[in-house]
């Protein structure tokens, strides 16, 4: 006899519902898909996917060379500082075969969070840690902790406190009113030894706060995906700010049976489409991955009802690999790249836009 449960399972016409999860034939191919900044990081993924190793396993080591280098100041160790002058970085990671993830937020004085990330995701009950809970666990795990902040980012911290000033005009930390009213003069007396390329980077960062971040996302030639975001985030940020890159569905998002993707750019616009989650949605239903990110874009632009001047004012990219090899990326603004390497040199492709400059 059927049970009252069972009734009511079939009389919601479960049984009728089209599957959860549509899966999509593997290609049979290894491919790594990064954000531009991932030349170095893919080529790295894929030689690890070559000799076998696990998805996850093969974009963590590919993402580590960007939060180890200090010349990559919107990553990892190096990366520029909160309004305080101290580095906060975010990561998150998802492997396919496993369904499982892990991520930590605001996490301080650790060089590679997306190393934490899966650790999180492996040792504990738990997806995420943040602040000193997530360094207090990666200090129990072992990781050294050390100051982020190279010198290269102090100056532009230091040069993003000349560069405020208070409704009259005024900053205390700048030389006074006798000041000469050129910035670069200034900032040339005030650090003579830094060379001017240096100099003009720094203000370039301090009056317009850089994002920058590494997605990278893996398919091996079994058919297995995975993924990860690590970042410092927005430069100059409140201490405690989190942006998109840890938030699974928002910053990073793998689906064994349909893809993966991820984003760079302004988190909080990202936050509010639940970006990546949306774009494996949208392949699950059968976009392809250039038509899920632009959709997920659209609803970027929607919530501004499509003003281009108040969009204008960021940017933002989404990164889509299917399980079938189709791969995209796609930015609100033209002029963005992203990475590919599927078996040979990475290559830059152009993102599709949205929307033209
Ligand atoms: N999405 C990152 C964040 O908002 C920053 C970036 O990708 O540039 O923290």
């Amino acid at each position: 006899m059927m049970s009252r449960r069972d009734w009511m399972w079939s009389a919601a016409g479960l049984s009728a519902l089209p599957a959860a999860r549509q899966a999509i034939a593997a290609s049979g191919k290894n491919i790594v898909v990064s954000s531009g900044n991932g030349a170095r990081a893919c080529a790295k993924a894929l030689e690890s996917l070559k000799a076998g190793a696990d998805t996850l396993d093969a974009v963590i080591a590919g993402v580590n060379i960007n939060e180890l280098d200090p010349e990559d100041t919107s990553v990892g160790y190096g990366g520029l500082p909160n309004e305080e002058g101290v580095v906060e970085l975010d990561a998150s990671v998802m492997h396919g075969p496993t369904r499982r993830c892990g991520a930590v937020a605001s996490i301080r004085n650790i060089k590679t969070p997306s190393n934490v990330a899966r650790l999180v995701m492996e040792q504990t009950d738990h997806v995420m840690l943040v602040g000193e809970g997530a360094l207090r666990f990666a200090k129990t795990m072992g990781f050294k902790d050390e100051n982020l902040l190279t010198e290269k980012g102090r100056l532009a911290w230091l040069v993003w406190k000349q560069s405020l000033r208070d409704a009259s005009g005024h900053n205390n930390w700048t030389d006074g009113l006798d000041a000469p009213a050129k910035a670069s003069a200034r900032l040339k007396r005030l650090f003579p030894d830094v060379d001017d390329e240096t100099l003009a980077w720094a203000w370039r960062v301090a009056v317009r706060p850089p994002t920058g971040t590494i997605n990278c996302l893996a398919l091996n030639s079994r058919g297995e995906m995975s993924g990860v975001t690590t970042t410092s985030g927005l430069a100059w940020k409140i201490p405690g700010r989190v942006g998109d890159s840890p938030i699974i569905g928002a910053g990073l998002y793998v689906d064994q049976d349909v893809g993966g993707a991820g984003s760079t750019g302004r988190g909080e616009e990202n936050i509010r489409v639940s970006g990546s989650h949306t774009i494996v949605e949208n392949m699950r239903h059968g976009m392809s991955p250039k038509e899920a990110c632009l959709d997920a874009l659209k609803r970027v632009a929607l919530n501004y009802n499509n003003d281009r001047a108040k969009l204008m004012q960021f940017d933002l990219s989404f990164y889509a690999l299917r399980k079938d090899g189709e791969y995209a990326g796609a930015a609100l603004w033209n002029g963005p790249k992203f990475t590919v390497n599927d078996g040979a040199e990475s290559r830059a492709e152009p993102c599709v836009h949205l929307m033209e400059r």
